[in-house]
């Protein structure tokens, strides 16, 4: 079949590659003019891991793979450590892989069959699906048909909203909004030490791993109105929520985040789809079932989510709609434990009062590990 993927996240190139290995027609298409490689080192974890595997991937992935020697601590407003933070907080178990996420990328992007045709800086502006085909007229004003549309292209995903309907309607609001830049001058190569300050409804933190460091970023916050593609509105929008704040690393790390031509900022919020397949288009990723980067699975759902697709569309044949709803049955269970982790992520990163703060510290300097 001809198939159209609007987005190369990891979802998308998952995809890219799965369905061209499976003999499909496969055209990428992505907004940006380039992989967008940047962000905090992810997990590939569970079921994921045997998809890496069968996706011949896992051997690069493992290569990459960032050493447990990790320490994540919470600090106080002078830079005191304070409390640990413990693993089996965030469902840590000894099997998850964790690798930068430029290097999954960049392994994603060379698995990618040369025959799929990768392009950048195009968008979908509309579609059409007529019951035997998807007529596709793209941004840049080329037209072209297709037997299935896949939606990769994110938690705002334009795919969704052009065949599904606005994202008000199925985003769910954690409260929360995310950033993360490039902290140059915290890196401490050779040893990995994370430390976060909290102050209530704030965290700030510096991540390190090998010989980078990233500073990050959460505030809890009503939902805010802004153009998802504005940097220099996300840039704004991260120094009002942390103005004022003089203590520790703060002013350093949100000046040298808003340095960062490639700043990650987003809101926090759930994808959630009574449904993720109309007609000829389905969604993947982020875009069918975000669970955001509070529950730490963003990349396992989406290489498990194209996988499945794949192997469901050799199975289902022309039979699109049994091929999409086996994909949906087998995909919701992972989507809806990823997406139920993450509801009560806020509470443990960001809470919201002094007293919150304290208690949230007592629990884990009691539950260390001796
Ligand atoms: C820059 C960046 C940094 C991230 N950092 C982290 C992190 O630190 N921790 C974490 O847990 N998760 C992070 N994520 C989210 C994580 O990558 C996803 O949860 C997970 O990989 C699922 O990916 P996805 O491909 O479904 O969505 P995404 O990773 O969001 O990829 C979607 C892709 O589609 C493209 N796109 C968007 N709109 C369109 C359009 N209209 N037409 C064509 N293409 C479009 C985007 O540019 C992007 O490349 C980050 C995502 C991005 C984009």
């Amino acid at each position: 079949m001809k198939i159209l993927v609007s987005g190369a996240g990891t979802a998308g190139l998952c995809a890219g590659i799965d369905l061209a290995r499976a003999g499909h027609e496969v055209e990428v298409i992505e907004r940006t003019n380039r992989l967008r490689a940047n962000g905090s080192p992810i997990d590939v974890r569970g079921a994921a891991i045997e998809t890496a595997r069968g996706m011949g991937i896992l051997d690069a992935v493992l290569e990459n793979r960032i050493t447990m020697t990790e320490r994540t601590r919470f600090v106080d407003r002078s830079g005191t450590a304070v409390a640990p933070l413990v693993g089996q907080e965030i469902n840590e178990t000894p099997d998850d892989i964790e690798i930068p996420r430029e290097d999954l990328m960049g392994i994603l992007r060379q698995a990618l069959p040369e025959q799929v045709d990768l392009r950048f800086e195009e968008s979908i502006a509309m579609l059409a699906d007529d019951g035997d085909r998807v007529a596709v007229t793209f941004a840049s004003g080329r037209e072209a048909d297709y037997d299935i549309v896949v939606g990769a292209d994110g938690a705002h995903s334009a795919v969704r909203r052009l065949v599904f309907g606005p994202e008000e309607e199925f985003a769910e609001h954690l409260g929360v909004y995310v950033a993360i830049g490039d902290a140059p001058g915290q890196a401490t190569p050779g040893e990995r030490v994370t430390e976060i300050l909290n102050l209530p409804g704030r965290f700030a933190g510096v991540a390190r791993y090998r010989d980078k460091a990233l500073g990050i970023f959460e505030f809890r916050s009503g939902p805010i109105d802004y153009d998802h593609h504005d940097l220099d509105a996300q840039k704004r929008i991260l120094a009002e929520a942390f103005a004022g704040i003089e203590d520790w690393k703060v002013p350093e790390l949100v000046r040298t985040a808003q340095d960062d031509p490639d700043l990650y900022f987003d809101v926090l919020a759930q994808i959630v789809m009574p449904t993720w397949h109309r007609g000829r288009v389905v969604l993947i990723g982020d875009a069918a079932h975000c669970a955001t980067p509070m529950a730490g699975r963003g990349v396992s759902l989406a290489l498990l989510g194209a996988w499945t697709l794949t192997e469901e569309l050799g199975r289902h044949g022309e039979d699109l709609e049994a091929a999409f709803t086996a994909y949906e049955q087998r995909q919701r269970p992972h989507a809806a434990a990823a997406q139920e982790f993450a509801r009560g992520g806020a509470d443990l990163m960001v809470p919201a009062t002094w007293e919150a703060i304290e208690a949230r510290n007592t629990r884990l300097r009691a539950a260390q590990p001796h």
